[in-house]
């Protein structure tokens, strides 16, 4: 279930039981300035690397860790998935990957979005998290499914796996071309996903289109839980690369498995 904590919060929260904690991060209450204000979750837009980190501090915070305890990915809009751990934790991004998996208690993995979709993906009881990035390209080149795949050869079982879709570009303000319909309707098999526009343009619901190929590898369709706000009509929550250009902000989707002492606290 998605929650958002409060008219101030730092991030939405994706509340999916007992041993993990996930969200999204919001512009809010951060320390950035314009155009970055208040809270750029990203070092690679131009923004005041301290502030930055202060942002990432407070983020963090919600996940009881440290920016130590941290793994980002490059993203490069492709569709390979890293499995990562403590080592990872508190360096550079993991080159040339869109999506990170761990099964480590107190690493976050995190993706930077500001348009593209954030998967969550949650596997509390079999021990396993992931943070995946998934513009059209990735979408197209299905990293989701790829990374549920991973899941399930290290022994998750399907009705194990929740999946939250976090806010990204919706159908209401995307709109594509032939090269994106073309790919995106040949991933999938279908376009029921791209909804016809102006002359030789579709409006494509990315949502959709993630979820259809989360189905298509087996994740039970009520595990995934969409929280359907668009970056780009929601000025007042989130950064939209376009609508405000490349000098924008980024949010942060970020998740972690807690510790097993935590997580069965009552
Ligand atoms: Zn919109």
């Amino acid at each position: 279930m998605w929650v958002i904590p409060g008219s101030e919060a730092t991030s939405l929260l994706w509340e999916v039981g007992p041993g993990v904690r996930a969200g999204v991060s919001t512009r809010r209450g951060g320390a950035s300035r314009p155009p970055f204000d208040t809270l750029n979750w990203s070092y690679a837009v131009g923004d005041d690397p301290q502030a930055v980190t202060e942002n990432r501090r407070r983020v963090l915070a919600w996940a009881h860790a440290e920016p130590d305890q941290l793994v980002t990915a490059g993203q490069v809009h492709g569709a390979a998935v890293a499995v990562v751990g403590p080592e990872e934790a508190g360096r550079g991004p993991v080159a040339g990957v869109d999506g990170l998996l761990t099964a480590h208690p107190g690493t976050v993995v995190a993706v930077a979005v500001a348009d593209c979709v954030p998967l969550l993906l949650a596997a509390p009881q079999a021990g396993w998290v992931g943070a995946i990035h998934a513009g059209w390209r990735g979408t197209a080149a299905k990293i989701g499914p790829q990374a549920v795949q991973r899941l399930f050869e290290q022994g998750v079982r399907p009705d194990q796996l929740w999946v939250g879709i976090g806010p990204s570009i919706g159908p209401c303000c995307y709109e594509v071309d032939e090269p994106v319909y073309t790919a995106i309707s040949q991933a999938l098999g279908s376009d029921r996903p791209l909804r016809p526009g102006r002359p030789g343009h579709w409006q494509l619901d990315l949502w959709l289109a993630n979820q259809m190929a989360l189905e298509a590898v087996g994740v039970p369709p009520s595990h995934i839980e969409c929280l359907g706000w668009c970056t780009a009509c929601r000025s007042d929550w989130f950064f939209s690369y376009r609508r405000d250009g490349p000098r924008s902000g980024r949010m942060g989707g970020w998740i972690c498995l807690t510790s097993p002492t935590t997580s069965t606290a009552s």
